[in-house]
This record gives structure tokens, sequence and C-alpha cells, in this order.
């Protein structure tokens, strides 16, 4: 078998479920974790003689989801329904938006790392619209709440009627790194517009990989099987991985694909066909005729036009122009709004010219503590404001690089207003006191004969000796440049 022979070809849907308070079409609460079926109501199972009534909340979402991506917003979508039978969907359809949705067209930019430098590329949305989620079938044990015996199952409609944006894009990704980067880029982009919290253990967001290959070259898109529901990054890319080298085995031993939809085992990596793909005629769909069609005004778009957050592409690019930040940098700090929002109060507070030590920090020391201690930025223990006199402190030669992390752990552990007062408080500050420094280089030099004697036989290693030496004893307060320049200075003369 050679993959090198193949192309791979990947379209993604997504579900994205929107953070309203209520459900799509009725009051009844979206929490997660309620007792089974105590949050369903009879709009959501469709009792008879009730009637939906559209949230305005989930609309906006959609409206502002369509702005962000660069699509547009129709002035008048339809709700349909998508009519199939199971047994967590007890009222037999499930109300969707089929030929009309509310959004067509935009796409996203993803980044690849190839090498050492970012590969980017527009993956362009065909659509995303408005649904309703179904219940959810519990099977066994798996149900955390509740003790079903084994070989039973249960059926929790807590969920029915949890408004979801599927979003579908154009089959435009050829590896599995780029249908991660491209969920990636979308799970930032739902969390940035605040339309969707992107809880994946939640199943808040979700993806279906559509996976065909094609002997390279071609441009004809070969047959496709559909992997249902990864709820995590890394199964997406084991899927797709374990789905393409299938194909292409199957097609290599004169097999068939048959489009059908398919399931990812997490436990052995492996995919298997769940079902045979259904036809969207098999759901005949028609548009539901308890809801009127949805119509959009020009001024509702204009008012959450306005009340949108600078995009995090928009952001990227700024933070390019008026930081001086590498490509990778400004990408980094715009993965999340809320990081993107610490470093810049913290340049604001350091100055602009600080900004690359600024993301460094953050990038850097803060990101790995954050990471270490699974600590929001938003609630880090160190403010940006305290991080950002921290790295002024260092940018003034006040302390150095190595000095500075004391300081932060210090910050980190509430040792000190800021940093300023950790300095003071234990002495930190640096040495830059020539006369000061030449005594202590005077001392190191007298009490180590035998690396100055190796210096002079040239021996440059001696000499980063004689400066651990004189680091020592200043407890590395001193001006590690100076030490070396005023070094260099007395073994010459
Ligand atoms: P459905 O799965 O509901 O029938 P579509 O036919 O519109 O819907 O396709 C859904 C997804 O499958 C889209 O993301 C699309 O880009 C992708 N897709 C369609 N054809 C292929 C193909 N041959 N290979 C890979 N992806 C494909
Ligand atoms: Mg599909």
């Amino acid at each position: 078998m050679s993959l090198a022979n193949w192309e791979i070809v990947i379209g993604l849907e997504t579900h994205a479920q929107l953070n309203t308070a209520s459900k799509i079409f009725s009051g009844a609460s979206t929490a997660f974790g309620a007792a089974p079926n105590t949050q369903a109501c009879a709009v959501d199972i469709a009792l008879p003689g009730v009637l939906p009534v559209l949230n305005r909340g989930a609309v906006e979402r959609a409206i502002r989801f369509g702005l962000a991506v660069g699509g547009t917003i129709a002035p008048r979508s339809v709700f349909a329904r998508k009519n199939y039978f199971y047994p967590d969907l007890p009222k037999g359809y499930q109300i969707s938006q089929y030929e009309l949705p509310v959004v067509a067209g935009g796409g996203l930019t993803i980044r690849v790392s190839a090498g050492d430098t970012a590969k980017e590329k527009f993956v362009r949305l065909t659509r995303a619209h408005l649904e309703e989620d179904a219940g959810k079938s519990l099977h066994e044990l798996s149900g955390s709440h509740v003790a079903l015996g084994h070989g039973k199952s249960g059926i929790d409609l807590n969920r029915a009627g949890t408004p979801l944006l599927e979003i579908v894009s154009e089959p435009d990704m050829r590896s599995a790194e780029e249908a991660v980067a491209y969920a990636k880029a979308l799970h930032a982009l739902v969390r940035w517009i605040d339309i969707c919290d992107g809880n994946m253990q939640e199943g808040s967001f979700r993806c279906d990989a559509n996976v065909s290959v094609r002997p390279k070259g071609s441009d004809v898109l070969g047959t496709r099987r559909e992997i249902k529901n990864l709820n995590s990054f890394r199964f997406l890319q084991a899927a797709i991985e374990y789905e393409a080298r299938w194909q292409v085995e199957t097609l290599e031993d004169g097999g068939r694909i048959e489009q059908a939809t398919v399931l990812f085992d997490p436990a052995s990596g492996e995919t298997r066909a769940m079902r045979s793909k259904e036809e969207a005629h098999d759901y005949r769909y028609f548009p539901d005729p308890d809801l009127l069609p949805l119509e959009i005004s020009p001024a509702w778009i204009d008012a959450v036009k306005a009340a949108l957050p600078e995009l995090p592409e928009a952001m990227r690019a700024r933070f390019e122009r008026d930081y001086g930040l590498s490509a990778y940098d400004a990408a980094t700090l715009t993965a999340a709004r809320e990081t993107a929002a610490y470093f810049e109060q913290a340049v604001a507070a350091a100055g602009a010219g600080n900004a690359k030590l600024c993301a460094n920090w953050v990038m850097g020391e803060l990101a790995a503590r954050l990471n270490r201690e699974e600590k929001d930025i938003a609630a880090s223990p160190v403010a940006a404001v305290q991080l950002a006199g921290l790295v002024a402190r260092i940018a003034d030669d006040t302390i150095s690089g190595k000095i500075a992390k004391e300081v932060f752990d210090a910050l980190w552990s509430g040792d000190g207003e800021n940093a300023d007062a950790v300095i003071e408080a234990k002495g930190l500050k640096q040495i830059s006191d020539t006369g000061a420094l030449e005594r202590i280089i005077d001392e190191v030099l007298a009490a180590s004969p035998k690396s100055v004697e190796e210096f002079r036989a040239g021996k440059e290693k001696a000499f980063n000796a004689l400066v651990g030496q004189a680091m020592k004893a200043t407890r590395g307060k001193a001006n590690p440049q100076q030490v070396n320049d005023l070094l260099r200075k007395k073994l010459a003369g």
C-alpha cells in the first residue's frame, strides 16, 4: 500500500451547541448535568397540541457566526422537519433547516506547520444552519446518575431541543492535520464570539468527518464515508488517518468504497460501518407547518455586527503590524480571546516597546505555569499589570531574566504586590555599580588563579567558570553583561 499515490479529501460537519439559557423552541433549561428527563418539556418532545416558539438568542448567535466567517445571512430562511425514527427522538422528526439555511458561504483561515513555518490555507464553508438536538441513549452503565442494569439502555431527553448550529465545510481539507487545524480554528472562533462554550467532553462541540481518497492528480471526488461524532481533536486525527489508510488499502486490493456512515472506536483506533448512508430524500424533509419562515432584517444584522468583538484574524494582523510580533507569536497570542486580552493589557502597562518581551513571558513562563496548575489565564494569580511591572524591570536592567523568574514565582504565590515590592523585599536588585562589581571580580580572580592561568593558555571554558564564580558571589544579582565586559578587560590587562 502506498499512501503517496493518493490524495485524501475531507469535509467536516460540526455541531456547535449554542450557549443560550433555554432551548431553541421552548423555555426549558439547557443546563448540562441535570437528572435524566427533568429538563425536557412538552414542546421539546412535541406532545400533541403544543407549538414551538423560536428562541431569538439562538438566531442572534447564528447571525454572529455568519458575520464572523464572512458568510451571507439569509434574509429569509425556513425550518424543516427531518423525519427519522430513533428511540432518543420520540417525536419522530428533528426540526432543522434544509433548503434555505440561515448562513451561506464564508470561510476560515487555517495554519498548518510545515517545518519551521506555517502554511496558510482558506477553508470554504458551505453553510451553517440552526437545528435542535435530539435526546441521548445511555447504554448499560454509561450514564453517571442512573444505575442501568447490564444489557439495558435508557433514554435521557434533557438534550432534546437544545439549540445547535451545524457548520458544514466544503471538501477543502487534504490531510488529517488540516482537518484538525480547521476544527481547532472553528472551536476557537465560536468561543471567541461567545456563541458556544466549546466543551467537548460535554458534547458542546462535535465533528463528523467526511473522508474520501482519490488518485493523486485526479479532480473527481471519490466516494466518501462519514465518521460520526468525534468529540476530541485527537480522535478526529486518529479516525481520519485510519479511515484514509483503510480506503486506500481497499481500493488497491481491487475493492470498492460504499458510501456509509461509520463509527470510530477509540479503544481499537479503528472505524467500522454503522449503517449504509441514507440519502436526503429518505428524510422526507418538508417545511415545518408550526413555524413561520425566519426573517432577518438588515437592521438586526447591523446591530449584531456593531456588537461583534474584533475578530481573531484581524487582531492577529494588528499584533504583527503594531507590535512587530512574528506571525507565530501573533497567531499564538490570538488563539484565545482571554490570552489576547491579557497580552494587550500587559503591553498597555509595560509600553509598546516591550511588546516582544511581554509576548515571550505570556507564551513562556506564564503559559507553562498556568498549564501546569490547570488554571485559566482569566484567573491567573499573576495579573497582566503585575507581569508588565516585571517586564519593565527586565527591560530597564533592574533585574536579569533569571532573577525575573524568582520574582515571577513570588508574584504567583502572592508574596508581594508587584515586581518592585518583591525586588525590594528580597534584595534582588541587579548590581550594576561598576565599582562594586570590580571589587567582586578582583576577589574572584584572586581566588581562582588556576582558571586565570587556563584562560591565558587559551581555554575559553575557563572564562565561563570565572563568570560563574562572579555570579555566584552576588547570588545571581550581578549584571551578566557587565561582569563579562569587566572580566575581559581585567584579564586582558
Ligand atoms: P450530508 O452528509 O448531510 O449528506 P453533504 O452531502 O452536503 O451532506 O456533505 C456533507 C459534508 O461532506 C460536507 O462537509 C462536504 O464537504 C463533504 N463531502 C462531500 N463529498 C465529499 C467527498 N467526496 N469526500 C470528502 N468529503 C465530502
Ligand atoms: Mg452528513
